[in-house]
């Protein structure tokens, strides 16, 4: 942490700013060479069919930018947070939706008024050419996982029926980028554009396939990681210990997450992110569940010696954001588990720790957080009970203030789940944190 502290120190770009310019610099540079592409290109048969070429190409470099947000680039995703990319994931995803929707609608309204016909009739001539089909099936498909992506939807589907519906996407990306190369002239206009618009998609598709496939492939054939044991921790909450070779190679970082596969227990398309609950040392990596549901609750039956499929490690939680010389990290119940890992770092400054738990025999790894913040000569307060039951609440502002008096001094790590997240995250406003000391980790990607 203290090699962190000292490059904010030095007035070196936040970590976090450099990848939010690298991200709008490359947005804007793209937006500009498609809008002169769709310029250079011409209008179409009429004012309609201009307006729907619009927002067809625009449609296309969403989609591009859907795939950059979702390929898990190590040097975004350390700076920006899984979380926070998969939320902008989702918003990208909608707009891409009224995007695509608009520009069907215009299409079969362009050519409607063209030919002097009805939209349902233009929209069934449409669906017999073969070009005009591929983007039908895919505004089909796209439409399809919007809609079990809708919070009401999302929340009544087990994680793998969506994320298995969501990988559906792909296709229609597929089916649009032969679309495209079919229908406008706008990437196919001049040799430029031509040039351009594949090596945008080649770009695109290789860091996904390169973030998703290559590097977690490559990084488990090379670390071959394995459980070398499984404690219980309560009757709730168990540890895996993970080994492997040459660990001292993972770029891990305490307060990161994996996305683990446990194959010998689970199927093998069963993958669950845990944060790492130890800090990691490059002889091993530890994980803490607590029973959420099935694969949570069967960890304790993890076969030692069995293997492991390890994604990652992933996220912003991390030391690298580090801008004061003092940090209070907060937790509730199973979100100790980053906290945990963050304790173990060397160099972390003045810490005071809060741990929200029911009772304290819900308190996972307490004894070894009690250790390292007496070793590191900090505070840990243990606010046990239940938000609600009476009492002041434990993280509105005045209770945090109360604890830790110069906590707008102090960076702020919060991990727990999300109404105390979003509660802790209320005070801090409240208390005029800035924005930039306070770090968040909710325990959900979507
Ligand atoms: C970044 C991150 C770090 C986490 N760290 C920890 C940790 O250190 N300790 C801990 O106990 N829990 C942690 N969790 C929560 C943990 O991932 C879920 O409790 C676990 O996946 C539940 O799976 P299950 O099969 O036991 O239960 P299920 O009943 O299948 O799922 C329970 C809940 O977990 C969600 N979930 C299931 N699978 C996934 C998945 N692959 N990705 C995202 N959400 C999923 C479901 O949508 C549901 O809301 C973390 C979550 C995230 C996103």
């Amino acid at each position: 942490m203290a090699a962190v502290n000292n490059a904010v120190r030095r007035g070196g770009v936040a970590p976090v700013d450099a990848a939010r310019w690298a991200m709008w610099t490359c947005v804007i540079v793209n937006v500009v060479i498609v809008e002169a592409l769709f310029l250079g290109a011409g209008p179409g048969k009429n004012g309609v069919l201009t307006v729907a070429k619009f927002f067809g190409v625009h449609a296309a470099l969403l989609m591009l930018c859907q795939l950059l947000l979702v390929a898990r680039l190590p040097w975004l995703d350390r700076r920006i947070g899984m979380d926070r990319l998969t939320v902008w994931h989702r918003w990208v995803g909608f707009s891409l939706v009224w995007t695509v929707l608009t520009h069907a609608t215009l299409v079969v309204l362009g050519y409607a008024t063209l030919d002097d016909a009805s939209m349902g009739k233009t929209f069934l001539a449409l669906s017999g050419v073969p070009a005009s089909l591929l983007g039908i099936l895919a505004a089909a498909v796209i439409l399809v996982i919007a809609v079990v992506s809708t919070r009401s939807l999302r929340r009544r589907l087990r994680y793998e029926v969506w994320h298995g519906l969501h990988l559906l996407l792909y296709v229609a990306l597929g089916l649009s980028f032969v679309h495209q190369l079919l229908e406008t002239k706008t990437f196919t206009s001049s040799a430029f554009a031509t040039a351009y618009w594949w090596a945008l998609w080649l770009f695109a598709f290789g860091a996904l396939l390169a973030g998703r496939v290559a590097v977690p492939l490559w990084r488990n054939a090379h670390h071959r990681f394995r459980v070398a044991a499984v404690v219980p921790e309560s009757d709730h909450a168990v540890s895996v210990y993970v080994t492997g070779r040459h660990l001292g190679k993972l770029p891990a970082r305490a307060g990161q997450f994996c996305i683990w596969r446990f194959p010998g227990h689970n199927h093998w398309w069963t993958a669950n992110p845990f944060s790492l609950s130890a800090t990691p040392d490059g002889e091993g990596l530890r994980l803490t569940a607590k029973a959420a549901g099935g694969t949570s609750a069967g960890l304790r039956n993890v076969p030692v010696g069995s293997r492991v499929f390890v994604e990652g490690p992933y996220g912003a939680f991390t030391s690298l954001h580090r801008t004061r010389p003092g940090a209070v990290l907060i937790a509730g119940g199973v979100g100790i588990t980053p906290v945990r890992a963050l304790l173990g770092e060397q160099g972390t400054g003045d810490i005071v720790v809060l741990y929200r738990v029911r009772s304290e025999a819900d308190a996972v790894l307490l004894d070894e957080v009690r250790e390292l913040v007496a070793l590191r000569g900090g505070r840990l307060h243990l606010l046990t009970g239940r938000t609600g039951e009476g009492g002041a609440p434990p993280f509105g502002p005045d209770s945090l203030h109360r604890l830790v008096p110069d906590i707008t001094e102090r960076d702020v790590y919060v991990c727990g789940p999300p109404a105390m997240t979003t509660a802790v995250l209320s005070g801090l406003r409240d208390l005029k944190v800035p924005a930039r000391q306070v770090h968040a980790e909710r325990f959900g990607l979507a």
